[in-house]
């Protein structure tokens, strides 16, 4: 049997570093499921579509493939329709239109099997908003990660910038607060914690801290 562990938790709560830092070290698989939200979102954006567009984005499903795989360097990448699309995906647009795609109920069937499926086959780590709750209810390790939105928005402006992006810290701040409601006010899956959910709040901590934090977690309950 395959051991899973679910990590989820707002946007820039430092879920995708620590789990992919985490998964190396356990020997596990991580899957970045927001990936898969954004690839979608990207082929609405390309297409012209806003989260107005419901009708035109579900119809969408019926001719797109999206799938994660791996590159030379074992690093997670996304395809969409067999392109390579992880470099165009991480734009505070994406991430918008991401958001929006990830509240249609067509949009999170569309994706369920294909998450539980590389489950069922490696020990994963997982992380995303809804796995602890939805996708992997019986994942053997359940953990919550959250900051406050000031420290998250930082980070993520952080990262940006380093990636020589033309970003204000004001902007990704609201737009950190937009998406922490709209994800944690949808009706279908929700961000919250499961029940059995151990919460870990990493503001003001750094990422080794934090790492550690949570390697402790892990292994004390695998
Ligand atoms: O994790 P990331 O910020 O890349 O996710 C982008 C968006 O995809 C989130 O704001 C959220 O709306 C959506 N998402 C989701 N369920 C997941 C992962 C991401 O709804 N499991």
């Amino acid at each position: 049997m395959s051991i899973a562990i679910a990590i989820d938790g707002p946007a820039g709560a430092g879920k995708s570093t620590i789990a992919r830092l985490a998964a190396k070290e356990l020997g596990y698989i991580y899957v970045d499921t927001g990936a898969l939200y954004r690839a979608i979102g990207l082929a609405a954006s390309r297409r012209g579509y806003t989260a107005e567009n419901k009708t035109e984005i579900i119809a969408l499903l019926d001719s797109i493939k999206v799938e994660l795989a791996f590159n030379d360097r074992q690093e997670q990448i996304v395809l969409l329709d067999g392109e390579d699309v992880s470099g165009f995906i991480r734009t505070p647009e994406i991430s918008m239109m991401a958001s929006a795609v990830s509240a249609i109920p067509e949009v999170r069937a569309f994706l369920l099997d294909l998450q539980r499926n590389m489950a069922h086959t490696n020990n994963v780590i997982m992380d995303g908003r809804d796995i602890g709750t939805v996708v992997l209810p019986d994942a053997k390790i359940k953990i919550f990660l959250s900051a406050s939105p000031e420290c998250r928005a930082r980070r993520r402006y952080d990262e940006l910038i380093e990636k020589g992006m033309d970003v204000k810290y004001e902007d990704i701040l609201n737009d950190v607060i937009a998406r922490d409601y709209a994800d944690s006010h949808r009706e279908i899956a929700p961000l919250k914690p499961a029940d059995e959910a151990i919460i870990v709040d990493t503001s003001g901590e750094d990422l080794e801290t934090s790492v550690n934090k949570l390697m402790t977690i892990m292994r004390e309950n695998i």
